[in-house]
């Protein structure tokens, strides 16, 4: 429980749009499969300038279901970055097939394409681009990549719902891209992910994978091929509409605190922030994610443990996948350079909409003073 003057890493907002949307799933009676879920599922289509989006439980469930929709599974490997929340690449396992973990480049934080191309091989079927901490790969790249080697490409657009750069939005560049709801994504519903398609059969078929393989048009049991209990109910699509809604004033929020954090600690030495959007991009911040110096390295978990007990909420996003405990020495082996060193040195701080000016200065004041006795 937090205490009253505790600040989460992460806090989702809502309103009397939120509590009206549950209401009413609540009284019209129908929880699941219903009018909740086809608009909201119309809503985050139009958001990605996409034909197709299949509303689904989770955002890893819905990265299962685009490989296997796509007809990868055992044999196969995908392409994927080390440095990434966990659950792109328990997607992959789950579907059956292996994940190749390739590094990612400094400064974005995403799959550097140098790497993607010295992972290529004769069992490599896609590549799945991580748009991490609501900034866009380099989508161009890649996907001049896989089409070169013939393979598919799937985003993972879980934390970057609304990001957009140089005209591309996240979900849409790709085969099949990928949302996800939890509450500290940018549309956040409690649990969920939305499927981003271009190709109308490609959709049904992830209808189909998400209802247990039931013929998505006719409703019938007769399946004809495996499926999921991967439903996305009417309380989170109704959640989500809201949120939704609400998403273009909240990415300008998050904006403002990035932007705070940044004049609060550009000049300090011991730290490397991430960049600010430039241009017409837009960053779906969710966390203000930074590194402290090389020298300071061996501190950061003592640091993460200090500003938690000043009631700071942070975390490390995100160790390397093949430095989890499950994933050790089941990858194949490739330079991962970039993805150790970042994750050894990174933190991530309170973003979100409700976070003040104040705040934002109670938290940089106790991180620097927690640095000066670390760095002494
Ligand atoms: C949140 C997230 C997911 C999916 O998370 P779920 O909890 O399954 O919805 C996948 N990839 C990345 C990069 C994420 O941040």
């Amino acid at each position: 429980m937090n205490k009253p003057t505790d600040i989460p890493l992460a806090w989702p907002e809502f309103d009397q749009q939120e509590q009206a949307a549950l209401i009413e799933v609540l009284q019209s009676h129908r929880w699941s499969v219903g009018e909740q879920l086809l608009r909201f599922e119309a809503e985050c289509a139009a958001l990605a300038g996409c034909d197709h989006a299949v509303g689904v439980n989770s955002g890893t469930s819905g990265l299962q279901i685009a490989l296997e929709a796509l007809g990868i599974g055992t044999g196969d490997e995908v392409i994927v970055p080390a440095y990434t929340f966990v659950g792109s690449v328990n997607a992959i396992l789950a579907s059956g097939a292996e994940p190749v973990l390739v590094d990612v480049d400094r400064e974005s934080l995403n799959l550097a394409p140098d790497s993607v191309r010295a992972a290529l091989g004769p069992r490599v079927k896609a590549i799945m681009a991580v748009h991490l901490f609501g900034r866009l790969a380099a989508m161009d790249e890649l996907n001049a990549i896989a089409e070169h080697a013939g393979l598919h490409v799937i985003e993972d657009a879980c934390e970057s719902a609304g990001a957009h750069r140089d005209g591309q939005t996240a979900g849409n560049l790709s085969d099949i891209g990928c949302y996800a709801f939890y509450p500290n994504k940018p549309i956040a519903a409690g649990e969920g992910g939305m499927l981003l398609l271009h190709d109308a059969d490609l959709a049904l078929r992830c209808r189909q994978l998400r209802n247990q393989g039931f013929d998505p048009i006719s409703g019938s049991y007769l399946q004809d091929r495996h499926g999921h209990s991967a439903r996305l109910s009417e309380w989170h699509a109704a959640i989500g509409t809201a949120q939704l809604r609400r998403l273009d004033r909240s990415l300008a929020q998050r904006d403002r605190v990035a932007a705070m954090y940044r004049e609060r600690l550009a000049t300090d030495e011991r730290l490397e922030l991430p960049c600010l959007a430039a241009g017409d991009e837009r960053i779906a911040w969710f966390t203000f994610p930074l590194r402290l110096t090389q020298r300071l390295a061996s501190q950061r978990d003592s640091l993460l443990a200090q500003l938690r007990s000043h009631g700071i909420g942070c975390n490390t996003y995100f160790t390397p996948v093949h430095h989890l405990p499950f994933h050790r020495d089941r990858h194949r082996q490739v330079d991962l350079s970039v993805s150790e060193d970042i994750g050894g040195r990174c933190l991530a701080l309170p973003l979100h909409t409700e976070l003040s000016a104040e705040q934002v200065d109670r938290i940089c004041s106790a991180l620097q003073s927690c640095l000066d006795r670390l760095d002494r």
